[in-house]
């Protein structure tokens, strides 16, 4: 039986989202085209959909991820607050050619294309550092001013923002998607985060949250993923990933 889940479900999982148009729809402004051989992008880039690097164990996925592997897990937009399955981590599988593409090849051409914003807080405005690819910026602007809007109870757990930071993730040589200016984390010193529970990718890992969902939603109307749907949890993230949101690729509403 234990076989059978772990075999089925992620192979069943791909054929019912991994759709190549996921991309156009998600960056209309970025992807010409996309189908099961390349996509490419309006600068001219082209990239394979799908790369012959092994991604048999969870721990290759994460290392060789492609496109087409980018989308396999199906991201509950909208859902409930649930302990994700097992390995299930919607969004972490990232082909990093792809976003070096998008948004700077490396920490000076990314560095081009921040700008700075103002975030809310409680006690006044602050100042985040994002990216002004796709709009990223103004979308980020407007999150900030919708959380603002929310009870006192719900907005203290997007305090302490953090957006831009050019490093790799921790215990990791992958770079990590605030050194795009594409992600933020908020309330870090309150949230929850897998490795300060387990050290290796595949443990078996007890869910924790307490980012609410009302500033979950916020994001996700937004074009943003969270940290907290992921079985390696990490509620206090958040990062731009509209493919994961494309009516091609949504799971359920
Ligand atoms: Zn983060």
């Amino acid at each position: 039986m234990t076989l059978y889940k772990l075999s089925l479900v992620p192979i069943l999982s791909a054929l019912l989202y991994a759709n190549p148009q996921c991309y156009v729809e998600g960056y209309p402004n970025l992807v010409v085209s996309a189908n099961e051989h390349e996509i490419i992008l309006k600068s001219g880039e082209k990239f394979p959909y799908r790369t012959t690097a092994s991604k048999e164990t969870w721990n290759q996925k994460i290392d060789n991820a492609d496109l087409a592997t980018q989308l396999e897990q199906s991201y509950d937009a909208g859902g409930f607050e649930t302990p994700p399955p097992y390995l299930h981590s919607p969004g972490r599988l990232r082909y990093q050619p792809f976003f070096k593409s998008l948004y700077g090849k490396d920490k000076k051409s990314i560095e081009k294309n921040l700008v700075t914003i103002e975030w809310p807080t409680l006690k006044g405005n602050t100042k985040l550092q994002v990216s002004k690819v796709d709009g990223v910026d103004k979308k980020l602007y407007a999150i900030g001013q919708e959380i603002a809007k929310l009870p006192k109870a719900d907005r203290i757990w997007a305090e302490g923002a953090t957006t831009y930071c050019y490093r790799v993730i921790k215990d990791t040589d992958r770079l990590s998607m605030h050194s795009y200016g594409i992600a933020i984390d908020l309330a870090p010193n309150t949230t929850q985060y897998w490795k300060d529970e387990a050290s290796s990718e595949t443990a078996k890992i007890g869910y924790k949250n307490t980012m609410p969902l009302s500033i979950v939603r916020i994001f996700e109307k937004h074009g943003f993923i969270w940290g907290g749907r992921w079985y390696h949890y990490d509620t206090m993230h958040f990062e731009y990933r509209p493919e994961l949101l494309a009516p091609s690729c949504k799971g359920k509403i």
